[in-house]
Formats: C-alpha cells, sequence, structure tokens
C-alpha cells in the first residue's frame, strides 16, 4: 500500500473493519463487515484506511445523507445517533457561523479582500458564504441537488464550471469523505486560475499524531452531551470496546498540517497559510485545518 497523497510505500498500518453503519449503507447483504487497514504515511503523516469505497459505494453511502433513513440505519449501530441529534446536525446554525468566522480570519490574516466571484465546492445549499465573498457571484457547485439559498446560483453541471471565471473556490469539510482525494486537487485546479485563491477545510483528527483529542476527549463530549440517554451510552461504549481499533466511518482520510501541505504542493499549487482551529459545533468543539492556496508560478 502506498501513501495516497505522496506515494510513499514507508506505511505502518493496523488492522480494522469497516464499520456496521458502512457496511449497512453500501453492502447491506454482506454478512460479515470487509476487513480493510488504517494506514499512517511516517513521510508525510498522511492516515487513510487501505479500503476505498468505489463510486457506487460513495453514491450509497451519502445518498440523502441525513434524511430519516439514513438515521434510522445509523441509529441501529450506533444509540447515540438519535433523530433528536441527526435534526441538530441538519440545522446546525452554530457550526455554519464558527466555520465562517474561520474563514474570515485566515482571509482577514493573509490581506486577501477583493473577492468577486466565489464558488464553494460541494457546498449543499451555499449557507457558509458572508458578504465579503463572492460581492459579485456566489455559486455552489453540488450533485445534491438542494435548493440553494437567495443570492447563490447553483452550477450543477460540472462541464459548466471551467466556463466561469473565480476569485475564489472553497471545498468545506469534503476531503476527509473523498476516496481519491488528489483526482479532486486536479479538477480544482482546472477550474481555477492563476489568481483564483483556494480555501480547503477539514477537521483535525490525525489518530496518529499525539495529543491528538480525537478518541478520549470527543468520546466524553458525547456522554455528558445532555442530549444522549447516558444509559444507553454507556452500553453503546461496551460494545464499541470490542471492536477493533478505529473501525472505518465516514471519514476516510485523516490530515495534519504536513501532510495538507504536501497534498497542495504536489497538486502543482503553493500554500499561502495553514492554521489550526476551534470551532464549535452542536454537539461539540472540534479542531478543524485550514489551508490557503493558489496555483504555483508556472504550473
Ligand atoms: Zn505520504
Amino acid at each position: 500500500m502506498n501513501c495516497l497523497i505522496c506515494g510513499s510505500n514507508n506505511i505502518s498500518s493496523t488492522d480494522t473493519i469497516v464499520s456496521d453503519f458502512v457496511m449497512a449503507r453500501i453492502a447491506p447483504n454482506e454478512k460479515e463487515n470487509y476487513k480493510t487497514k488504517l494506514c499512517f504515511c511516517k513521510e508525510c503523516s498522511f492516515a487513510f484506511y487501505e479500503y476505498r469505497i468505489n463510486s457506487e459505494e460513495e453514491q450509497a453511502l451519502y445518498r440523502n445523507y441525513r434524511d430519516s433513513e439514513y438515521q434510522k440505519t445509523r441509529e441501529k449501530s450506533e444509540c447515540w445517533y438519535t433523530e433528536k441529534i441527526n435534526n441538530l446536525l441538519n440545522n446546525d446554525s452554530t457550526s455554519i457561523n464558527e466555520q465562517k468566522r474561520v474563514i474570515r480570519k485566515i482571509l482577514n490574516d493573509n490581506g486577501i479582500t477583493n473577492i468577486k466571484s466565489a464558488l464553494d465546492y460541494g457546498g449543499n445549499e451555499g449557507k457558509t458564504f458572508f458578504d465579503e465573498i463572492g460581492t459579485e457571484n456566489k455559486y455552489v457547485f453540488d450533485i445534491s441537488g438542494v435548493p440553494t439559498v437567495k443570492g447563490v446560483e447553483n452550477i450543477s453541471d460540472f462541464t459548466k464550471l471551467s466556463d466561469y471565471k473565480f476569485d475564489f473556490i472553497m471545498c468545506n469539510m469534503l476531503f476527509e469523505h473523498l476516496a481519491d482525494p488528489m483526482s479532486l486537487m486536479g479538477t480544482l485546479k482546472d477550474i481555477g486560475d492563476d489568481n483564483t485563491i483556494y480555501y480547503i477545510e477539514v477537521p483535525s483528527e490525525n489518530p496518529f499524531v499525539s495529543g491528538n483529542k480525537h478518541s478520549i476527549s470527543k468520546n466524553l463530549k458525547l456522554v455528558f452531551n445532555p442530549h444522549f440517554n447516558f444509559f444507553k451510552l454507556v452500553k453503546y461504549y461496551f460494545k464499541k470496546r470490542k471492536d477493533p481499533f478505529m473501525t472505518m466511518h465516514e471519514h476516510i482520510n485523516f490530515y495534519t498540517a504536513d501532510s495538507m501541505k504536501k497534498m497542495i504542493d504536489l497538486s502543482g499549487f503553493t500554500c499561502i497559510d495553514i492554521q489550526e482551529n476551534e470551532e464549535d459545533t452542536a454537539i461539540g468543539r472540534q479542531t478543524v485545518l485550514s489551508a490557503l492556496f493558489k496555483k504555483s508560478v508556472g504550473m
């Protein structure tokens, strides 16, 4: 197995399986969970699962994302994922406002202004926009077909993307889900020009980074969250303890600042800034990695 970002074969890995929930979505008739490995690249510090979902599995996993069928299927194996939690996540204005705050911060820190035309790649309804980004045009590219909010235009036809000129292209909370992140970097490169500023945001939850709060504090937060049933949760954690380490869920890529920079450099871009910031969400606080970059000169 080679690193999906830098191509190195200097990889350490730990055996695990695809989670019950992902199995129920991508292969509901399968008797046993697929085996996989959680891999860590010792060269660039990127972590990822060896099993890569194909495009049909990807569609099955994300179709009608967070609708009631998704919620019910998920609650069967993850008791904390109640209807209430699903609704909270679907209407999480806290995390959208926090995301805006972080984007505004990294743009201000780097003196980036005058963003007339902006695209949110994979941006659902286009709720992440704020006044300063896309002062003339705000666009979303999203295949989900959800209607966009007022003032945001949906470009649903992929082939049309290169007809537009974008001063800013952002891609929030998508790269951690992608089977082939380098391929999307190529796509993003094709749809921007030499002056386009790019922004990527992912959770900072690489399980191999020492001091990473990934499992323990997050899990504790879930237990003490007033929205959850404590006894159900205790039962859930006893079951979880029998599972292998970090069964494969929706997040299949785990970045660090180093691996993010590597991905940007190797795709023909130059980093402007990479930051780690905290964001509040409806169900707790998370650390996010934000990268700002543009095309390398002459690439
Ligand atoms: Zn690597």
